[in-house]
């Protein structure tokens, strides 16, 4: 439950305790966090920003769609003031549904590349990116060839029939996938790689990416896509399951040598009526600083947002450096409307 700095007063003085609180002004100094993620290395983030501002954090943790469903009954009385998620589809979503508002921080606007934040319509952004993820395409070591999965278009060659896993295509990651294609290639293309995707399907969309995985490495699939967290995670396991998994299977960066291989966030936004607008910027601004940026991103083995920021996770050090897709994550959630269309229209689930 989350107190306001009148309501704890008025809780305080009614049990007689006001006066042996003197130091209540400060100590009423808190921000409302709904956050999607729920990591160890979350603690150590959380507790910096405390130690560094004064500022005590109460956590509310969810998931995406609960997070959504709290915000809109709690309406303008939320007491939110960050709200923290993954996927642009979502952030998005979130953005078009008032969710959010627009701030401007020079910090934020220095730090964070333009294409991991939500358009500025002239008030600043909407939401920012904190960390960055890769969709990367696994296949099977033994029954499939480098060469006929290097792409993501390639998936849906005829020449890939029933050899593709695939997680629903309503799922965030995948409209954010096809809404990047939509962006570079327009709807015809797009809709004819939805249609093959369908066509290769070795079985019905379902389950995670970790189960995509699992069904590259047991045969069932020969080729599937994933967001590389997922991969990392089973990399850096010490499971002798998770390894006889990787040994399995191999992956590839895909589209290097035409679009770049597509990139998604995890981020963050100042609530709609914020009641402590002043410390959710701050929080914000903490999260792209350098120490805040380290434990974001290796909570869930991604990459920082902040470029000159240098990660020691072990799996992405591992996987070097890649071509990326450069395709404004505003555009990319966005898309996501016709993206749905186009699956729709090929029944693709
Ligand atoms: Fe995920």
């Amino acid at each position: 439950m989350f107190l306001t700095k009148k309501s704890l007063l008025v809780a305080l003085t009614t049990m007689g305790m006001a006066t042996s609180m003197p130091a209540l002004s400060q100590s009423s100094q808190v921000l409302n966090l709904y956050s999607a993620r729920h990591y160890q290395t979350d603690e150590a983030l959380y507790s910096e920003f405390t130690k560094q501002t004064g500022i005590k954090i109460n956590r509310i943790e969810a998931d995406d769609n609960a997070l959504f469903e709290r915000l809109k009954s709690e309406g303008k009385n939320s007491p939110a003031d960050v709200i923290l998620m993954v996927d642009a589809a979502r952030l998005w979503r979130a953005e078009i549904e008032g969710l959010f508002q627009p701030i401007k921080s020079k910090t934020l606007e220095t730090r964070i590349p333009k294409n991991l934040r939500s358009n500025d319509l002239g008030e600043g952004s909407q939401w920012f990116g904190f960390s960055t993820r890769a969709r990367m395409i696994v296949y099977n070591k033994a029954s499939m060839k480098l060469e006929n999965v290097d792409t993501y278009e390639k998936l849906a060659d005829p020449a890939n029939k029933g050899k593709v896993c695939t997680r629903s295509g309503s799922h965030p990651y995948m409209l954010s996938l096809i809404g990047a294609m939509y962006e570079r290639q327009g709807e015809a293309k797009t809709e004819a790689w939805a249609k093959g995707m369908v066509a290769n399907m070795a079985r019905s969309p379902k389950g995670g990416d970790t189960d995509q995985i699992k069904g590259v490495a047991s045969g069932e699939c020969g080729v599937a896509l994933t967001n590389t967290y997922y991969l990392a995670r089973l990399m850096r396991s010490t499971k002798p399951e998770d390894q006889a998994i990787i040994a399995k299977i191999s992956w590839v960066w895909p589209n290097q040598a035409s679009s770049g291989t597509h990139m998604n966030v995890a981020g963050g936004a100042v609530a709609k009526n914020a009641p402590n607008k002043a410390a959710a910027i701050k929080f914000l601004e903490y999260l792209a600083s350098n120490q805040a940026q380290q434990y974001f991103a290796d909570g869930n083995n991604e990459w920082p947002a902040v470029k000159s920021v240098k990660t020691t996770n072990p799996a992405l050090n591992q996987w070097g450096s890649f071509k990326q897709e450069n395709i404004s994550i505003g555009a990319i959630g966005k898309n996501q409307i016709y993206a749905q269309k186009i699956l729709d229209r090929v029944s693709y689930r």
